[in-house]
């Protein structure tokens, strides 16, 4: 039998919804059940593909090629298993889905409205693609109150009444703000919140409280008499040093247990082994060095949330702490090399990750010279691999005008668009002119790896397979020419059509990815390419 689990987030966003249903779903896994995560974000978007990073934080890829909420990746990372397109829905996609049907004809005869043909397209959402899982996560994206959010309350309120309202639970997540002047942490912006959840006819069963400070015992039966919710199940959660503590942490406040008990199941096992030897892996990490991330939005934001965390994972792996230097791409353009050298002084590596669009282009390019010329160690990753495509055609094969057919201006087209393309047998297409979502290559495509090159060695094993989101790829009518002036094809598609891998002789680590290698790296599992850096630099 299935049960759901709902997370709703109020008072404010950010704090930390994801990683908390998260940290519930790794922990129900380690007691042995078979758990699935999804995220329903109200938004109208039908995905967040084009969304601004800078505003909604990366876009995850999952392994089936959906562009999802980086939620997703909380949850691959967190779950240490591959979540899917079924995993991720939107209020676009939902109302686009009815709308569709509209059209087709489904309803005839009958009035589309919100209730019961939205909701039910929500329901029908949350139990689709299931087979044995023990718990399904559903977590609403947003605040409660928000008007987005009303038609998924309601839906996950008939829901929780359809499997019978034992086999649901909802836990809510709320911050318990701590006011300095009179020294106290304040209830009422959770009581206000979980009236309003109130009103849309949903009792929550649970309460993480965010706070900064230790929630006292008579703070706790207060929130439990206002809310109407066992004081056992209000839940503090102070901030923490490492996310990857927090299972050990739930643990402690008994999450687990409350959960257990509040379907009235035993564990099957209880085995926290993983997380505790990782929490002692973190505490004892020695050493530093520093790798610069030259980068379009220079900031330490979650637009590149998977990559620090891949970052981070190598790190650990080598026992080592990998601090991060941001540098704005657009500093390093029409400057003297001096002014480059000056940024890069006491860098150790250099990651120039996925991107789209010109800005920053020819900064990142003289990074990456700057890289090249002083054998400093390199990733370049989607974007980053075709603009040291584009950097090694300019400086070492002298094609001046080397470029992208992306940046729209005139040249030599080393990386363009590939209208035509090969999955799984079937034959893709796409033009110039194809809407902007959903016209990507997503998703993970094989790879064969070359023998004697860094990266059949850093991955130890001859094929591979990697998370695509770009339309552009390295110009295949090119490939002869850059071969022979030395750069290594080192991973391609199966039918050898594709380049996916680049890298250069002679380099202790030199290498461009035209997939993403962030999105498969986890704390258990770091990615190689990424230990493989790191090793080189510590
Ligand atoms: N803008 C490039 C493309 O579309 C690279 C995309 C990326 O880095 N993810 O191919």
């Amino acid at each position: 039998m299935t049960r759901f689990i709902f997370v709703t987030g109020g008072v404010v966003s950010s704090l930390g919804k994801g990683m908390s249903a998260a940290t519930v779903g790794a922990l129900l896994r380690a007691h042995g059940f078979k758990v699935r995560m999804r995220k329903l974000d109200p938004y109208l978007n039908i995905d967040p593909g084009t969304m601004s990073p800078l505003q909604h934080g990366e876009v995850y890829v999952t392994e089936d090629g959906a562009e999802t909420d980086l939620d997703l990746g909380h949850y691959e990372r967190f779950l240490h298993q591959f979540a899917r397109s079924a995993d991720s829905t939107s209020g676009g996609k939902i109302y686009n889905n009815v709308l569709v049907k509209e059209r087709r004809g489904d309803y005839l005869g009958a009035t589309v409205q919100m209730i019961p043909n939205v909701t039910d397209e929500i329901k029908d959402f949350i139990r689709s693609d299931l087979t044995d899982e023990d718990f399904v996560i559903c977590e609403v994206g947003g605040t409660v109150g928000d008007i987005e959010s009303l038609v998924f309350l309601e839906a996950i309120r008939q829901f929780s009444n359809d499997i019978k309202r034992k086999n649901a639970m909802f836990i809510h997540l709320t911050l318990l703000p701590y006011i300095e002047t009179a020294k106290e942490l304040k209830t009422k912006p959770t009581q206000h919140s979980v009236r309003n959840l109130l009103e849309k006819g949903i009792q929550p069963d649970m309460l993480i409280c965010r706070s900064t400070v230790r929630l006292a015992e008579s703070e706790r039966k207060k929130i439990a008499l206002f809310c109407n919710v066992e004081a056992e199940n209000i839940i503090p959660a102070l901030d923490v040093d490492n996310v990857y503590k927090l299972p050990l942490i739930y643990r402690e406040e008994g999450v687990d247990t409350r959960l257990l008990e509040y379907f009235g199941i035993e564990s099957k096992t209880a085995d926290m082994s993983d997380w505790e030897r990782l929490a002692e892996r973190i505490d004892n990490v020695s050493g530093e060095t520093t790798l610069a991330l030259v980068v379009k939005y220079a900031m330490d934001s979650d637009a590149y949330k998977s990559l620090k965390e891949a970052i981070y994972h190598a790190g650990l792996m080598n026992g080592v702490k990998v601090k991060i230097k941001w540098i704005d791409a657009e500093m390093l353009e029409n400057v003297s090399d001096d002014v480059i050298a000056a940024h890069f002084k006491g860098i150790k590596g250099l990651i120039v990750p996925g991107g789209f669009g010109v800005r920053g282009t020819e900064g990142k390019i003289n990074a990456i010279r700057y890289a090249r010329e002083h054998k400093l160690p390199y990733l370049g990753i989607c974007l980053g691999m075709q603009l040291a495509v584009i950097e090694f055609a300019r400086h070492v094969m002298n094609i001046d005008d080397a470029g992208s057919t992306e940046f729209e201006r005139p040249c030599t087209p080393v990386i363009s668009l590939m209208t035509e393309w090969n999955r799984d047998g079937e034959k893709a297409v796409r033009s110039k002119n194809s809407n902007m979502g959903g016209t990507l290559r997503l998703g993970a495509y094989p790879c064969v790896l070359k023998e004697g090159t860094v990266a059949r060695r850093a991955y130890g094993q001859p094929e591979i397979r990697e998370r695509h989101r770009h339309r552009y790829e390295m110009n295949i009518g090119y490939l002869q020419q850059f071969e022979k002036a030395g750069l290594i094809i080192s991973g391609r598609s199966p039918d050898g059509e594709l380049p996916e891998m680049v890298e250069l002789a002679g380099y202790p680590f030199f290498v461009g990815v035209q997939f993403h290698p962030e999105l498969k790296s986890n704390p258990f599992d770091a990615h190689p390419l990424f230990v493989e850096l790191v090793k080189n630099i510590k």
